[in-house]
This record gives C-alpha cells, structure tokens and sequence, in this order.
C-alpha cells in the first residue's frame, strides 16, 4: 500500500478520530491544534503533533504542510478560521483538502473558495444509519 501524508487540523470529536483511524491504518499524520491540550492528547495517535493557529500562514508553512496529500480541517466551530485555513491551503497548492462544514451556507463558502470534499459528519452518519436500519433483517415473531 503506498503511504499517504495526512494532516488534520482541529482535534474535536471528528478530527481527532480521523487522525486516530489514520495513525492506526499506518499513515503519516501530522495533527493539528490551536490548543496544547488536544495536541498532547494527540501525540500518541499521530505522527507528528503541533500547536498552531489554523489561521496563521507562517505557521503552517514552517509545518510544511503545502507537501502533505491530504489535509483535513476539521474545525466548525469556528467558520471564520475554517474557512481562512481552507483557502490558505488552497493558495498554497495543497491538493486534497476536505472540510468539515457547519451548515449550507458555510458549506458554499467552501465550495466557492476550492474545498475538494465537504462533509457534514452527523448529517452523514444520520443517513448510513438510517440505510442499516431498513436494510436489516427484521424478524417478525
Ligand atoms: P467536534 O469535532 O468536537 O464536533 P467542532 O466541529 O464543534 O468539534 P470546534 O469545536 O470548532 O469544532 O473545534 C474543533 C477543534 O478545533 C478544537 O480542538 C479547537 O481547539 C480547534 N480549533 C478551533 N479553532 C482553531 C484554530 N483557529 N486553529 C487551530 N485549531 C482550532
């Protein structure tokens, strides 16, 4: 399997398991997080770990990140510093970069400025789990 360079940034519920799903499948995971806390937490999940502002250029270029695969901003919250972050990578040529979004409006913000892949993970989930309850095999005594 050839091994892909992952970076996630925010290490809420949805960013950290992505980084942890990716750390145990044996990717290279930078993990990403303006708070010291959720990067310590990290370290045993990920690759490489640091503390930094989404919104700050300067330190995601010295991170490097321009040279990573995929980039995955995982922060709603916030739809200012998703959205800054988002077009950052863009700008800096980063070729896969997928958004978690908050809700439509962020959702087309995103669209506009060049995000590769939007997800909506409760909306998402929602639907996959509602697919497994119709598709289950319902025994009826
Ligand atoms: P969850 O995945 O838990 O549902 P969420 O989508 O509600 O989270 P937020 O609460 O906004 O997202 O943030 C997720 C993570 O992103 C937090 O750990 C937070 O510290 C981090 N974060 C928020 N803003 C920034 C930023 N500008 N730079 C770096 N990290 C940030």
């Amino acid at each position: 399997m050839v091994k892909k360079q992952f970076a996630v940034i925010g290490l809420g519920r949805f960013g950290s398991s992505v980084c942890k799903e990716l750390y145990k499948q044996g990717h290279q995971v930078l993990a990403i997080d303006s708070n010291e806390e959720k990067v310590n937490e990290m370290t045993r999940y990920s690759t490489h770990s640091a503390i930094a502002n989404a919104t700050d250029e300067k330190a995601l270029q010295s991170l490097g990140i321009r040279n990573f695969d995929y980039v995955v901003v995982a922060i709603s919250g916030d739809i200012q510093s998703s959205i800054l972050c988002t077009l950052v990578l863009k700008e800096f040529g980063v070729e896969n970069v997928w958004v978690k979004a908050q809700n439509y409006y962020h959702q087309r913000v995103l669209e506009k400025i060049g995000a590769d892949r939007i997800v909506h993970p409760e909306q998402d989930m929602g639907i996959r789990i509602a697919q497994h309850l119709t598709s289950e095999k319902i025994v009826d005594y």
